[in-house]
């Protein structure tokens, strides 16, 4: 990206890519559909796939637009190198099965997405890798559940649907203190409200579905790493599980990411002026939005967080009411996913977290009197007026 200047709303507008002249000057960055790469001779061929010269050979191990998309993420995320993939849960899986073998123990926050849940309660055991599923918002308990064969510590922050915080700086020096790693999957807030691997963590992971392509229009999902290293080998797994992402979705990635610093504000102001006036709302007994100072977490996302996104949960006293409020709703869209430019609205415990045991929602905090909202870039006052003519009749 451009280095005129430090602001990273400009930098993202001035993404750096290949000459203008391999493109036909085209001004946006085109979308590479291609499977394959001719070479210029056999020994050009040669020396591009035996790694001895720079190129492409084949869209499943790397794509021109692709590449494009990385290094956006890579210079917002301050790492040394970032891979996309076909979806978040592909970057999660890569990202994170690379650095273990069979024999490792892996401690994973309880809380978490609800297909990471799976993989790491089911999957990860089936390759012989152990899993304890803790709450990792306090170092003193990740310690106490230390084994000698820990090597990762895998954490969501702020964890969907809770928002529970979780601390990066003080993991990050108690894993490297004991020869682990730890991930962030830090989807909730992306790169412009807090950059995990600057506050140590060892790779970052987004579901790019949400905020960063931001549209609604794309399944896909990063990862990034503090060192070269460590990247080389989550590529090289990503080579061989196949996990890459499409071009088509590189560039509508590309696309939704030049506006990333606005949209994030603004998700940002109007997510604290709708929790601000749930938290007052009679009919609301309790909001999760890490930016209330009524929040558990909140000392340690305002340590870490410059920001707090739009995703958030709160209870309402019964069940009835929270269908009621989610079916009268007109602006706000019933459907899971969240960090999409319009404002959508979900029941974690039947919709998105369903599938999680119900002793581990417990756990979670996941209750069926839960709403999750993903407050959009609409009018604030039209989002509030939404919610206040559906909490009228509830
Ligand atoms: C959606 C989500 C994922 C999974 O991403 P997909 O793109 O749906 O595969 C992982 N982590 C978090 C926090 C998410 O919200």
């Amino acid at each position: 990206m451009t280095s005129h200047t430090n602001d990273v709303s400009t930098q993202l507008l001035h993404p750096e890519h290949p000459t203008t002249k391999n493109c036909m000057h085209s001004h946006a960055f085109p979308i590479f559909q291609t499977s394959t790469y001719s070479f210029e001779s056999t020994e050009h061929g040669a020396n591009i796939c035996g790694g001895k010269a720079d190129g492409h050979v084949y869209s499943r191990i790397s794509n021109p637009t692709v590449e494009v998309f990385e290094n956006m993420v890579k210079e917002v995320e301050h790492a040394a190198a970032s891979a996309a993939f076909g979806s978040g849960m592909g970057a999660i899986h890569t990202a994170t099965f690379a650095h273990v073998k069979s024999g490792d123990h892996v401690i994973c926050s309880d809380t978490i997405y609800g297909c990471a849940v799976s993989l790491f309660t089911h999957w990860a055991p089936h390759f012989g890798i152990e899993v304890s599923m803790i709450d990792t918002s306090n170092v003193e308990n990740i310690k106490s559940n230390w084994k000698q064969n820990t090597k990762m510590v895998y954490f969501e922050t702020p964890a969907n649907p809770t928002n529970r915080v979780s601390p990066i700086a003080e993991t990050a020096t108690l894993c490297h203190e004991r020869g682990a790693r730890l991930v962030v999957d830090g989807t909730f807030t992306t790169p412009i409200f807090m950059r995990p691997l600057e506050l140590g963590a060892d790779i970052v992971v987004h579901s790019v579905t949400k905020y960063i392509n931001g549209h609604g229009d794309v399944v896909g999902g990063v990862a990034s790493t503090k060192t070269k290293e460590d990247m080389d080998i989550i590529k090289e797994f990503r080579k061989d599980a196949g996990s890459l992402m499409s071009p088509h979705d590189a560039f509508l990635c590309i696309r939704g990411m030049k506006t990333l610093a606005m949209r994030m504000k603004m998700h940002n102001e109007n997510g604290m002026a709708v929790a601000q006036y749930l938290e007052k709302h009679e009919k609301i007994e309790k909001v999760n939005h890490p930016g209330l100072e009524s929040f558990e977490g909140h000392e340690i996302a305002i340590k870490q967080q410059t920001g707090f996104g739009s995703t958030f949960s709160f209870e309402m006293k019964s069940f009835e009411a929270a269908k009621t409020l989610m079916e009268k709703v007109k602006i706000c869209t019933l459907a899971v996913s969240l960090g999409c430019i319009d404002t959508l609205i979900e029941h974690p415990a039947s919709m998105t977290h369903a599938g999680v045991p119900e002793t581990l929602m417990k756990q979670q905090g996941i209750s069926k009197t839960m709403v999750r909202i993903s407050v959009g870039i609409e009018k604030v006052e039209d989002i509030i007026h939404d919610l206040e003519q559906a909490l009228e009749q509830c």
